[in-house]
């Protein structure tokens, strides 16, 4: 996958390049990034990136030419059909189901504002499509192209470690992950539960799911209305709000 970065700060990126995981994808070459800084295509002797905007106003813009020249320079190496992706605040809130559905695509333009954001008509002309981390501001698009790049990296195939892990991630089947636990068994007074202490795999899994579905029923019960269930997936569920309900009263 080849991900073109137009941002004013690329070195940024060396948290995802460098760390964990990602990193190990990045070396790997399952992803490589180029970048594009509209600092580089001013023609100022001040090198100037930001513009008072019409109408005035608190905050700045990004200067216009300087980034259209940029995006315009990122689609010339990586095609002209590349979908330009503008990481705003304004944008379709990214979820496990959209990240799926661009992961597997082989190209991309992001582009990353900042100040107050980009002229409307930069918008118009050169952005496909706007995503957003969620109805939240933070002050540049590096980070949420860094949370974008970072997610669908975790599926490509060979970068995580055991190759089904990401399935079993929270979202990739609708639900939260079930709770999980390492050693020690047993510490102030809280153990593990038995059941994954069995040895007995067809129990594990049943308990997992059973977990996974009141985890989301607690939690998110909205991720549960838009699912349709498993007859097994209901009768789990059924008994673990049984059994909820029933510690509830013993705590009242
Ligand atoms: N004035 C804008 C916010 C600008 S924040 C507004 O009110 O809509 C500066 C930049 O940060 C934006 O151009 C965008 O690239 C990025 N940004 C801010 N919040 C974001 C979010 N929730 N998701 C993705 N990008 C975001």
């Amino acid at each position: 996958m080849q991900i073109g970065l137009v941002t004013l700060f690329p070195e940024m990126f060396v948290a995802i390049s460098e760390y964990g995981i990602s990193g190990r994808a990045f070396r790997a070459g399952l992803i490589s990034l180029e970048f594009w800084n509209p600092r580089d295509f001013t023609t100022d002797k001040h090198r100037t990136v930001d513009d008072k905007p019409f109408g005035g106003g608190p905050g700045m813009l990004m200067k216009t030419e300087p980034l259209l020249a940029s995006i315009q320079a990122a689609k010339s190496a990586l095609g002209q059909e590349t979908k330009v992706l503008y990481m705003s605040p304004q944008g379709k809130t990214l979820t496990q189901q959209a990240i799926v559905a661009l992961a597997r695509r082989d190209n991309m333009v992001l582009v990353c504002g900042r100040y107050q954001g980009i002229d409307s008509r930069v918008v118009d002309a050169e952005i496909d499509e706007e995503w957003s981390l969620g109805d939240f501001v933070i002050s540049g698009g590096e980070i949420a192209a860094m949370a974008l790049i970072d997610a669908m990296l975790r599926l490509q195939p060979g970068a995580l470690g055991a190759e089904d892990s990401a399935q079993q991630d929270s979202f990739a089947n609708g639900l939260l992950h079930s709770p999980e636990y390492t050693r020690p068994q047993s510490f102030a007074g809280y153990d593990v539960p038995d059941v994954l202490l069995s040895g007995d795999h067809a129990a594990i899994r049943r308990w997992r799911l059973q977990q996974s579905l009141g985890a989301t029923w607690i939690k998110r019960p909205d991720l549960l209305e838009a699912m349709t269930l498993s007859s097994e997936q209901q009768q789990l569920l059924e008994q673990f709000k049984d059994e909820y309900r029933r510690l509830e009263q013993v705590k009242n």
